[in-house]
């Protein structure tokens, strides 16, 4: 039995131990989930036996969640799968559908929620020769952290019309003074000092560890100053206080970036988008909060070559728990047509060996993914900006990439 020689992967004094065999769980996903991931999986094996032969294997444990959970169990999130994330500590998974404005939850927030992912870690970087809208895509390379657990992503909203809703209008009125139309629906947004810390420490680890030149709180606090601005001013505390000798604020440095000192800086999240786009080389690392992340990453995205190439992971430091997944959706117009760009959810793959201690495969991937790129035989969605390019399918690509990988 396959799954009884894989073991779990460990945490030790906040580091995770990888045996050589780790079990780790994955969810296919819905839409396009099943093509990408059976393009994909090819990639992972073949990167960890070109790094060690047989001495290293990954187990793959398929779990359920979404369509193919509820057509099997009736269960969109069934526990199990909750559980096994838990006991396997690292996983992967393909995206998963939305009904938007009705029916259930999403179940990628609920995961987040359960297992307290709070880090949605999204690298953003151009490969040579990926079509880009913009004239210097290769002046892009951000890593954003986005918190994943608060904000108006906590679901806490109740409908135009309904009776809790009035009750929670009338209070509010009575009790604040605060005018809002009969007819509105309400959502609450919750941001926590200890979320907001919690999320820009590990921005700011993650940002030494790299030497990376700096981080940027991204906020709408000149509008939303209890929470948004809030965000802004308990992250600066908190480099203040905590990394006192190693990082430099803005406004202590005058302008003048220190060396040898990770600089601390804040932007308005529209100003951001606009600079982003202008002056994408003064952005390094980002730490903003749900929303904000949650748009960013996708424009980001388009940047360097749009959400085929946008691959994320979903972290909490503290337990060592990280669930992998590419930062688009489920594509449901090209479901079962083996069409879509795999490398996004091959490129979350890298980040998840990264994340095990595996590096030398995850750098064998990404050189496979540039050679790739670089032969111009590339999915539909590069193909028809690409001049002179040949479109293959998800499976052609991801088998390319496996051959890339080669020497
Ligand atoms: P989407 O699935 O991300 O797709 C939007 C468009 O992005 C596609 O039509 C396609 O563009 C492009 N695209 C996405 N994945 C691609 C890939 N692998 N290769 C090439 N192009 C790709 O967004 P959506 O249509 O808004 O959402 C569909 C469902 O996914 C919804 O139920 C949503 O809630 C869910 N969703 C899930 C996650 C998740 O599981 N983490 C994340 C986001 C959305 P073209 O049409 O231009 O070809």
């Amino acid at each position: 039995m396959a799954l009884a020689a894989g073991e779990r992967i460990a945490f030790v004094d906040g580091r995770l131990v990888a045996p050589d065999r780790p079990i780790i769980p994955y969810i296919e996903g819905d839409g396009t989930g099943p093509d990408i991931w059976r393009a994909a999986v090819r990639v992972f094996d073949r990167a960890v036996e070109l790094c060690w032969k047989r001495k290293r294997r990954i187990v793959w444990k398929e779990v359920l969640a979404g369509e193919k959970a509820f057509k099997e169990t009736k269960n969109w999130l069934p526990q199990e799968t909750i559980e096994a994330f838990q006991e396997h500590r690292v996983g992967i998974k393909g995206p998963l559908t939305t009904p938007v404005g009705e029916g259930i939850r999403s179940l990628n927030v609920a995961l987040r929620q359960k297992l307290d992912l709070y880090a949605c870690v999204r690298p953003v970087r151009h490969f040579p020769g990926v079509p880009s809208p913009v004239k210097e895509p290769q002046k892009v390379d951000m890593v954003v952290f986005r918190e994943n657990t608060e904000d108006v992503y906590v679901g806490f909203e109740l409908e135009s019309g309904k009776e809790e809703t009035k009750d929670l209008l009338e209070h509010l009125l009575k009790k604040y003074g605060w005018h809002i139309r009969p007819d509105a629906g309400i959502g609450i947004k919750p941001i926590s000092k200890f979320g907001s810390q919690r999320l820009v420490r590990a921005a700011i680890d993650y940002a030494l560890a790299r030497k990376r030149k700096s981080v940027t709180l991204v906020h709408k606090g000149n509008i939303q100053k209890f929470t948004e601005g809030a965000f802004r001013s308990w992250g600066y505390q908190l480099a203040k206080e905590e990394y006192r000798n190693r990082v430099i604020t803005w406004e202590d440095s005058g302008g003048k970036p220190q060396k040898g000192k990770l600089l601390i800086k804040d932007a308005i999240a529209d100003a951001f988008f606009q600079q982003a786009l202008t002056r994408p080389e003064e952005f390094d690392v980002i730490a903003t909060m749900n929303l904000n992340g949650d748009y960013m990453s996708d424009a980001l995205a388009a940047q360097v070559g749009g959400l085929g190439m946008a691959p994320g992971g979903n972290i909490n430091y503290e337990s060592g728990y990280a669930i992998f997944e590419a930062t688009h959706g489920t594509a449901p117009k090209y479901a079962g047509l083996d069409k879509v760009n795999p490398s996004s959810v091959i490129l979350s793959g890298a980040m998840m060996l990264d994340y095990m201690g595996w590096s030398e495969a995850a750098r064998k991937i990404e050189g496979g993914i540039e050679k790739t790129l670089a032969s111009r035989k590339v999915t539909y969605d590069l193909a028809r900006l690409m001049d002179g390019a040949e479109e293959i399918s998800c499976s052609q690509f991801g088998a390319l990439v496996c051959e890339n990988m080669e020497e």
